[in-house]
């Protein structure tokens, strides 16, 4: 193992471990532990501390992305693998609000996803959190097993046991978890499941494969159909195989390498045959995931090469709608937009500016900024699960500069955001209709106006 930064050792602000090691040992194996000249570009200065929303929250040197990067360098200088570490390293959003902020350009992108699976793979974790992450991986990467949730969740809603157990807030109390799961049960829309290939309309610009997601296609389909028609109109053949299956994304921002490792050959398997010049993605977190294929599979002969040829075609919705410019003609929507910037997308991915263009280049629509666009909205995949309390809490934060602008229609293009902050809503008694920015458009694109789009309440 390469030789670690001295000056790191001698920071009197050390952390102290009060849990004590569980595991013994170095805290790193040898299979891709986080890289010693990765962690050597950090040069402590702290412009990243103000953007990191575990740091805002607790103030914890620790639980900021200098104190995390230390802590990664403390366990390649042999430390071993602590309680407290590992907690501090949970406590991470993944949000790589830090990698914008950063002027050494840190990947501490790649830092964390290396040290999650190191822990994946040494880290005994108790049996509650065993039992509870056994339960959110065997239900959210697999899209078949969520929809079969919709018909017991339509029913629980329409019994009022919702609005009842909500009015005690004895689930807050005793289970947390389950509080936070009950809140940001989305409202269910009904569509059809999309055909296998919808034609372009008009002239071919290009064939693109879709994904259609785990949570986006069992509870957000009406975002799948959108995206499609949308496509179609700037001439896109868009194909939308069945067997496609999940990305892999919560597994590998989860440390769980080897079943994203799985997830992601299906995927390639999968599109490889269509003949696609693109690949396009509307869930933020999925779209960053699966640009980083290519690394993901670096070490499969079979796949390391096909793996970074798939994660070059990837591209966000917004991202591909702007490289190819616009062809149908937009309608007028008179409409005031708050839009979200994911953190997948804005953070993970840069796209920003795209998103934005497209809002701007419908008659009519007025875009509002939200105030700290750099702070999560507490979703984070399902950090929101494990943590629920700091979540909610930077989820009413977000609620608030949310409702600060005054806007009509909050847009963002990731299922978890637009679930996180609806919630958030709801928990200070407003209201806010939601959408999707492939919802705006298609409704800009068809000429429905803004009566649908501001029926859409979380
Ligand atoms: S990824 Fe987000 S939560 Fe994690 S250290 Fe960076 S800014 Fe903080
Ligand atoms: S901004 Fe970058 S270099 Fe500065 S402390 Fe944070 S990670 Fe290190």
């Amino acid at each position: 193992m390469d030789a670690v930064d001295a000056t790191w050792g001698s920071d009197p602000a050390a952390p102290r471990d009060v849990l004590g090691p569980v595991a013994g040992g170095p805290a790193f194996d040898d299979h891709h532990p986080p890289r010693a000249d990765l962690i050597a570009d950090c040069v402590h200065c702290g412009f990243c501390l103000p953007t990191c929303p575990t740091y805002v929250l607790w103030g914890e040197e620790m639980d900021s992305p200098r104190g995390r990067i230390y802590l990664m360098n403390q366990g390649l200088g042999g430390e071993p693998l602590s309680g407290s570490m590992v907690e501090h390293f949970d406590n991470c959003l993944g949000c790589m609000s830090c990698v914008t902020a950063c002027p050494s350009g840190v990947k501490y992108d790649r830092l964390i996803e290396d040290t999650r699976a190191q822990i994946e793979r040494r880290h005994p974790r108790t049996a509650k959190e065993r039992a509870l992450r056994a339960a959110v991986f065997a239900l959210f990467p697999y899209p078949r097993r969520l929809r079969l949730l919709r018909g017991p969740l339509r029913a629980y809603r329409a019994s009022g046991l919702q609005r009842l157990i909500g009015r005690t807030g004895l689930l807050e109390r005793l289970a947390p978890t389950l509080a936070t799961l009950d809140s940001l049960a989305p409202r269910l829309t009904g569509v059809p499941k999309p055909p296998r290939l919808v034609r372009a309309r008009g002239a071919r610009r290009a064939v693109v494969g879709m994904l259609t997601g785990c949570v986006q296609s069992a509870f957000f389909p009406d975002v799948n159909s959108a995206t499609v028609r949308i496509l179609a109109a700037e001439g896109c053949d868009v194909a939308i195989p069945e067997e496609q299956g999940c990305c892999g994304a919560l597994s590998v921002h989860n440390g769980r390498e080897a079943e994203a490792q799985r997830f992601a050959r299906r995927l390639i398997d999968t599109f490889e045959r269509t003949g696609m010049d693109f690949f396009v993605v509307n869930a933020a977190g999925c779209g960053s995931s699966l640009k980083e294929y290519g690394e993901l599979l670096r070490d499969d002969p079979a796949y390391a090469g096909r793996a970074a040829a798939f994660a070059a075609k990837v591209r966000d919705l917004a991202e591909l709608l702007v490289e190819l410019g616009p062809v149908a003609p937009r309608h007028p929507l008179p409409v005031t937009v708050a839009y979200h910037d994911a953190c997948h997308l804005g953070h993970a991915q840069g796209v920003r500016a795209q998103p934005r263009a497209l809002l701007a280049g419908i008659p009519g629509l007025e875009l509002r900024e939200i105030a700290d666009p750099e702070i999560c909205c507490g979703s984070a995949g399902v950090w929101n699960v494990f943590h629920p309390e700091p979540a909610a809490e930077l989820g009413d934060r977000k609620a608030a500069n949310v409702l600060a602008t005054g806007a009509d229609l909050l847009v963002t293009a990731n299922p978890g955001c637009l679930m996180q902050v609806a919630a958030a809503v709801r928990r200070h008694g407003r209201r806010i209709a939601l959408a999707h920015t492939a919802h705006v458009l298609d409704a800009s694109i068809r000429n429905r106006g803004t009566a649908d789009l501001l029926s859409r309440r979380g």
